[in-house]
């Protein structure tokens, strides 16, 4: 599946960071991991780092499914308004989700700081009312979220005109967000894994999966059989060609990037990610030379050579949106790109097995705009699975919850 169109900019900034082997001959491990993106390269850094024989298998070169196509906003505050998640699952269920997410973030604030030069750096998060009628439940929002002890601010339209100098019905302004480069952050974690001896194979697809009742066996697409007591399909969006079950939908987003920009122009944009209520949204951020990133004109279209004859044009709107909001910036689109990303109806991620497949092969499916989030919350929730203990989103995060 072609998951992204053109150069997005972390491949061009950062080229091919490293080479991996394909696999060659037959293996064992504990657990493989299919897919290397960031999900799978933070899922097996976890289960690495606590003992497990790993190994990993990526079907082209480490990173360059919608890692690299990613904007890399790291949020608490996920698609779906907490407010919304209370109703559907109660207020338990929902804060809890809220707050590991929340909890991710210092989480991936740790594995960056020890790999060090991943451009991780934190943010304020900026979310403002696009329309006079989303103003009321916003506000609820921002109460609910401060009864449950986020830290959050409401800045009604003159706060938010005289701090962000943004002409909007008010804003929510979270403390906690963060940035990230996220295709150097898995590869340098790939990288690690393979120096620290787990093999890592790139160019190696896995073409049928065989999950038993103590083992699972798979096979590449080069006739080599990998023998695994667990595995993990962390393909990202391909991973629903392994499920009957439909579980999310497919959708384009759009993104663009223009040259660094002087820092007095750029102002807040420095320290503070952007996006609104109005779906499909806008998103900013910047990056760490200067650059504004800006993402959103999502649409369904799902099919590759369609995607990308828009991408000009989803740009265009990009840049007209992004200028609206501050008239004085004047940008130009340096690279402008698309990437595949998919949705599931209530804006949370699964992870864990499926009936489909028994208890020993699992899904990681970091769905929704606030994917690299939730893949930091699987890699941890994955692990208690294989090592059979209980976690607390274990159920909330299953496929169980469709059935709800
Ligand atoms: C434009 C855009 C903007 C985004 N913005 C944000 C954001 O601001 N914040 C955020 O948190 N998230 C964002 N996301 C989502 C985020 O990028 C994804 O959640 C994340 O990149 C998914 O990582 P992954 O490893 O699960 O998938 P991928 O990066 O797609 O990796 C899966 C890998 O599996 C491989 N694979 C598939 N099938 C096989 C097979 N059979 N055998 C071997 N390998 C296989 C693929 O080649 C691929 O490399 C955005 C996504 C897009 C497209």
């Amino acid at each position: 599946m072609d998951l992204k169109s053109g150069y997005p900019f972390w491949s061009v900034k950062n080229g091919l960071m490293y080479a991996f082997p394909r696999l060659e001959a037959d293996l064992r491990c504990d657990v493989a991991v299919i897919g290397g993106g960031i999900t799978g390269a933070l899922i097996a850094d976890e289960l690495a780092r606590h003992g497990h024989d790993v190994a990993v298998f990526e079907q082209r070169d480490i990173g360059w499914g919608s890692t690299s196509a990613s904007t890399a906003l790291l949020q608490y505050e996920i698609d779906t308004h907490l407010l919304d998640l209370v109703l559907r699952y109660g207020e338990d269920d929902a804060v809890r989700a809220y707050r590991a997410c929340a909890e991710a973030i210092p989480m991936l604030r740790a594995v960056a700081a020890d790999l060090r030069d991943v451009a991780f750096a934190p943010r304020e998060s900026l979310y403002y009312a696009s329309r006079r009628w989303h103003r009321g439940t916003l506000q609820d929002e921002c109460r609910l979220r401060d009864r449950h002890g986020f830290e959050v601010e409401w800045l009604d339209r003159a706060a938010l005109r005289e701090r962000y100098a943004i002409d909007a019905y008010g804003a929510i302004l979270s403390a906690l967000a963060a940035v990230v480069d996220p295709y150097r952050m898995a590869s340098r974690l790939f990288h690690r894994l393979a120096r620290g001896g787990t093999p890592v194979h790139d160019r190696t697809r896995i073409e049928t999966i065989e999950a038993g009742p103590r083992r699972v066996r798979l096979t590449t697409a080069g006739g080599q059989t990998v023998t695994a007591g667990h595995a993990i399909v962390a393909a990202g969006y391909a991973s629903q060609h392994w499920l009957d079950q439909d579980v999310a939908s497919n959708r384009s987003s759009y993104a663009m990037i223009t040259d660094p920009i002087d820092d007095q122009r750029l102002g807040m944009l420095r320290d503070t990610l952007v996006w609104e209520s109005a779906r499909p949204y806008l998103y900013l951020r910047t990056t760490s030379d200067d650059r504004l990133l800006a993402g959103g004109e999502d649409d369904a279209v799902d099919v590759p050579a369609r995607r990308d004859a828009r991408v000009e044009r989803k740009a265009a709107k990009l840049v007209d949106k992004v200028e609206k909001l501050f008239p004085r910036l004047g940008i130009e689109p340096a690279f402008s790109w698309a990437g595949t990303f998919a949705e599931t109806r209530d804006g949370l991620p699964f992870f864990g097995p499926h009936p489909q497949h028994g208890p020993r092969l699992h899904f990681a499916m970091a769905y929704g705009g606030n994917g690299i989030t939730y893949s930091m919350i699987g890699a941890g929730l994955l692990r208690a699975l294989i090592e059979r203990r209980k976690h607390p989103l274990a159920a909330l995060f299953s496929f169980g919850r469709l059935e709800r």
